[in-house]
């Protein structure tokens, strides 16, 4: 198995300046210097000349976030526009593995601020216009005085093994071929591990006994946060929810392995480094007693 590059969205380096945000001084001062650079995101795509992130010196709304500030002391902000010019996507981004890690992850960061801003301009409490505070970090509504924060949503994903299989499912939206571990969103009340074992029985009906945690990723798809586990299943039988999955099955190890380097004989693979299933299912591999790496 070849070495896996490293998982996208992760190692934002700024100094995100909690402490400052609401200190109207220090954020005028920060957008005075001529070194603070501004962040334009439409939706999902950011601005990219010659494979660059491409900064400016002005926000594009009135709106803008506050990401951080850098080891040189630069400011960084993001903000909404409407251009459609040179712009590229953050998965086309993760994929193409161009940009410095560290940037992509300021771009996730970005994406999903802006994302929960441009959905959250009234107010659920009782349906007025909202206000952005903090740099970003918090709407205001003036006329019940609710405090909306920026959401991130915890999703499980779970490589699930038993002795030397795993068990992958695929849904059908995927490309052709494509094989992963199983995912879901957390629920209110729920543990880690609840929520694990109850996504593995709804989605295959397989039992999942012990679980440990692997690693994690940040996705701004639009602000989900990937919580890695590894769990050894209890039971055998597979049962798919139809409208979850397409189909699942158990896989032995030397298949996995082929689907790791390409090299399936019909054509199977499994997701690209840039997601944490990829090393879920490769860590399941590297577990396993005999491996030579
Ligand atoms: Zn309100």
């Amino acid at each position: 198995v070849p070495h896996s590059p490293a998982l996208a969205f992760l190692g934002n380096s700024l100094d995100r300046c909690a402490n400052h945000r609401t200190d109207q001084e220090w954020l005028g001062r920060l957008l005075k210097q001529p070194s603070t650079r501004h962040i334009h995101m439409n939706g999902d795509r950011t601005v990219i000349v010659d494979e660059k992130l491409q900064t400016f010196q002005q926000a594009n709304s009135a709106e803008m976030v506050l990401l951080g500030v850098d080891g040189n002391g630069h400011g960084w902000f993001a903000s909404s526009t409407a251009s459609e010019e040179n712009l590229l996507d953050l998965r086309s981004l993760a994929v193409a593995g161009v940009l410095p890690p560290g940037e992509l992850a300021i771009l996730a960061q970005a994406r999903s601020l802006l994302h929960w801003h441009a959905r959250h301009g009234f107010c659920a409490n009782c349906g007025a216009q909202t206000e952005m505070r903090d740099a970003g970090y918090r709407r205001h509504c003036g006329a019940c005085a609710t405090e909306h924060f920026p959401r991130t949503d915890p999703v499980i994903i779970i490589a699930v093994r038993r002795g030397s299989r795993m068990l992958l499912g695929r849904q059908s939206a995927w490309p052709e071929g494509m094989y992963s571990t199983l995912a879901g969103f957390m629920e209110p009340g729920e543990t880690i591990e609840e929520a694990a074992r109850r996504e593995v029985f709804e989605e295959a009906g397989v039992r999942v006994g012990e679980i440990k945690f692997h690693s994690n990723q940040p996705w701004p798809f639009p602000s989900s946060l990937m919580i890695g586990l590894i769990g050894e299943a209890l039971t055998d039988d597979i049962v798919i929810d139809p409208k979850e999955l397409e189909t699942a099955r158990w896989f032995e190890e030397a298949e996995v392995r082929s689907m790791l380097e390409g090299k399936h004989v019909q054509g199977l693979k499994t997701p690209l480094p840039m997601a944490i299933a990829h090393h879920l299912i490769r860590a399941c591999l590297r577990a396993n007693p005999g491996e030579v790496d």
